[in-house]
């Protein structure tokens, strides 16, 4: 499990390791990762906030890549398809993932004072409800707001 952005720590460590993990996958599952596609989840890497299409896509035409819209969306699409990053419904923006390869039910903690995301694991509330009312769920959206620790000790 990797770092928590609410709590400080090495931060190229987490890079290096989602990074690692990606490739893995990509070789794994035949997939491309693509120097776009990589320079994509760099970008998403920067720090643990959620970013914007149009803020990735400023950031790629700074270091000559294409900066039209369709170039950012599919690279996204490709990263959020294969788990590599997840889209934040509530802020309409992309975060990296921080464990891509593994299984799992991501729920969003979001800082709405720095906007800094942590991933975690979603309960499986949903399940049993579900299961009982005969539907089956593709994906469940768990997008939690607040204050993180940092924000909650800078307050008086
Ligand atoms: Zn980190
Ligand atoms: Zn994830
Ligand atoms: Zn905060």
């Amino acid at each position: 499990m990797s770092q928590s952005g609410f709590t400080p720590h090495d931060h190229s460590g987490c890079i290096a390791q989602t990074l690692g993990a990606a490739e893995a996958l990509c070789a794994r599952e035949g997939l491309q990762f693509t120097p776009l596609r990589r320079r994509v989840l760099e970008i998403l890497l920067t720090g643990h906030k959620a970013l914007g299409a149009y803020e990735i896509l400023d950031r790629l035409g700074a270091d000559g890549f294409s900066a039209k819209p369709p170039t950012a969306y599919r690279a996204l699409e490709f990263l959020t398809a294969h788990g590599l990053a997840h889209k934040i419904e509530r802020l309409n923006a992309y975060i990296a993932c921080t464990h891509p390869g593994e299984a799992h039910n991501p729920a969003f903690l979001i800082c709405t004072d720095c906007e800094t995301v942590a991933e975690t694991e979603a309960p499986a509330a949903v399940g049993p409800a579900a299961k009982a009312a005969g539907f089956k769920v593709k994906a469940t959206t768990v997008e939690a707001t607040g204050t993180c620790p940092a924000c909650q000790a800078a307050r008086p």
